[in-house]
């Protein structure tokens, strides 16, 4: 796939959410590699630099430019200056609205605080919205022919868990929801939406979650035919198709990357 001149994103302008984490990073990387120039943005300044730098040096003559902006996605004005910045490069071609968390305390019907569900709902789907509604205006803005966004969602949209996070689970269900109106709206602009459904991953959202706890890690693992977690690079591997052209007529789709797990009853031994 390298074959194309410049790289498959040759000078497209993305920008990542949750860059500094397991497949934002990842994501960044592919972007970089493959021509684009990137503003990668985290809620945390300590690991954004931890970040850059990694894809610096994975990428030591990356051809784009590569930024990094501090931004909580759940805030909107946060989230305007971000894409700004994608402005001052020529306006957004790829949006990828990647960050998300998965609360400790989120839990069943009856346990989960108001707190935790709101917080939940203000970052994984206020702020995937922000992120869309200001990819738009940017692309508008610039007149843009052709634009891709991508929205990381969750295979927990598509099939129930008896190991409740109903706050996460309802917010995924959200991004899938709003992925595929926005993709009807915008398609005769040229405008792609594409939800990105994750199996559980190797990444710490899940990991630092799971521990040593192995029965805990085990009653996961067991409903996977591949025998195992999926890992953040194959789903960057996606994310790159997604935000190419090679993707041009993909629209709407909840594009699952998931080892087969949502199409799985009896797993091998
Ligand atoms: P991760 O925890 O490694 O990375 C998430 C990143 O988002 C972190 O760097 C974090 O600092 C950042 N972030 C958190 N809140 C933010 C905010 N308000 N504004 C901006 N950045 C913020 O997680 P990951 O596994 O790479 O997850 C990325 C996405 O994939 C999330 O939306 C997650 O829900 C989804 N997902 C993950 C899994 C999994 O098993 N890891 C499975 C399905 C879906």
């Amino acid at each position: 796939m390298g074959s194309i001149a410049g790289g498959r994103l040759a000078g497209k302008n993305a920008v990542v959410t949750g860059a500094a984490g397991g497949i934002g990073l990842e994501t960044c990387v592919l972007f970089a590699r493959e021509g684009a120039s990137v503003v990668m943005a985290d809620i945390s300044g300590p690991a954004l630099d931890k970040g850059i730098a990694k894809v610096r040096e994975l990428v030591p003559s990356a051809p784009g430019q590569l930024a990094t902006c501090i931004c909580d996605v759940s805030k909107e004005s946060d989230v305007a200056a971000l894409v700004a910045q994608a402005d001052g490069w020529g306006g957004v071609d790829i949006m990828f609205n990647n960050a998300g968390i998965m609360h400790a305390d989120d839990a069943d019907a009856v346990d989960t605080p108001d707190k935790i569900w709101d917080l939940t709902m203000n970052i994984n789907v206020k702020g995937v919205w922000y992120g869309c509604k200001h990819a738009v205006l940017s692309m508008r803005k610039f007149g843009k022919k052709k634009g891709s966004i991508i929205n990381t969602a969750s295979v927990v949209a598509l099939v129930g868990s008896a190991t409740p996070q109903l706050a996460y689970t309802a917010s995924k269900g959200a991004v899938l929801a709003l992925t595929r109106e926005l993709a009807v709206v915008h398609a005769r602009e040229g405008f792609r939406f594409n939800a990105l459904c994750p199996a559980p991953l190797n990444t710490p959202l899940l990991q630092d979650w799971l521990g040593d706890d192995h029965a805990k890690r085990l009653r996961r693992e067991i409903h996977f035919p591949s025998g195992r977690f999926g890992e953040a690079i194959e789903q960057a591997q996606a994310v790159l198709f997604l935000a190419s052209d090679e993707s041009s007529f993909v629209n709407g789709t909840d594009f699952v990357v998931d080892g087969g797990m949502t199409k799985a009853y009896v797993t091998p031994e």
